[in-house]
């Protein structure tokens, strides 16, 4: 087989695994697996391999790309598929996915947001009352207080969270975060406890619930379970090393 081809048979096996891996930490945790959802990460990974795995049955893929990502959903329009866009979103992009994805993972300051709004507006109603569709969506922390990374601060999350729930077409459903790249399994825990006492801080003082707690890739989603995890955004265990 050469490096273009996809091999379907090693995908579903290891996405069994992932399954059946994520399934136990939910237990062992003390959880209803079906609270914990995977996301498979398919960025840089041909829609083949998309489609393969929808095949099996997994309906939530992830992709960072906004390009890549359009050209997917484009290929398999015939396909049911959540979409979930997890990558760093410029600005000037938002108008290319608003109302694209079923969960965006990573609004992170309010000129985006609120970009994401007015392109909202301009989308069709849809049912005979003309309702005004939703965009879900999570605001992404900077867990680990890098000064590089994407997320908004811990200090001005309330904040923001306030700001956005002004704008009537966007829905906050949780949270979303990393910790550093070089802290994984055991050393990410910290990260995660923390990410979920600031989204049920954060519900307490909006007055809402937030649900969904997006955290944990492949070399630490069993301590995200254990701490709380509702999405999982596993590419590497599932497809294999990305191809560049
Ligand atoms: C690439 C990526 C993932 C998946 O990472 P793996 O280590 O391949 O599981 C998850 N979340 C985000 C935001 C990513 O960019």
């Amino acid at each position: 087989m050469n490096e273009c081809q996809v091999d379907g048979a090693a995908i579903i096996a290891r996405y069994d695994a992932v399954v059946e891996k994520i399934a136990e930490a939910a237990r062992n945790a003390g959880r209803n697996p079906e609270e914990v959802k995977l996301i498979a990460v398919s960025k840089r990974h041909p829609a083949e391999s998309v489609r393969i795995l929808n095949n099996h049955g997994q309906l939530d893929f992830g992709e960072n790309y906004v390009q890549e990502a359009l050209a997917k959903q484009e290929e398999l329009a015939e396909h049911t598929i959540n979409w979930h866009f997890i990558g760093h979103l410029q600005s000037k992009k938002a108008k290319d996915v608003a109302g694209k994805f079923a969960l965006i993972h990573s609004i992170d300051r309010l000129s985006l947001a609120q970009k994401l709004q007015k392109r909202m507006e301009m989308l069709p109603v849809s049912g005979l009352d003309g309702e005004r569709k939703v965009q879900d969506i999570l605001l992404q922390v900077n867990i680990g207080d890098e000064a590089q990374k994407s997320g908004v601060d811990k200090d001005g999350l309330f904040e923001l969270a306030e700001q956005i729930m002004a704008l009537p077409q966007l829905r906050i459903c949780g949270l979303m975060g990393m910790p550093p790249a070089s802290c994984v399994a055991e050393e990410a825990r910290p990260f995660f406890s923390n990410l979920r006492m600031l989204r049920d801080e954060l519900a307490t003082r909006l007055g809402m619930p937030l649900k969904h707690l997006s955290m944990g890739m492949t070399q630490d989603y069993v301590q995200a379970i254990e701490e709380g995890a509702t999405f999982v955004r596993i590419g590497t265990e599932i497809f294999g090393p990305r191809p560049y």
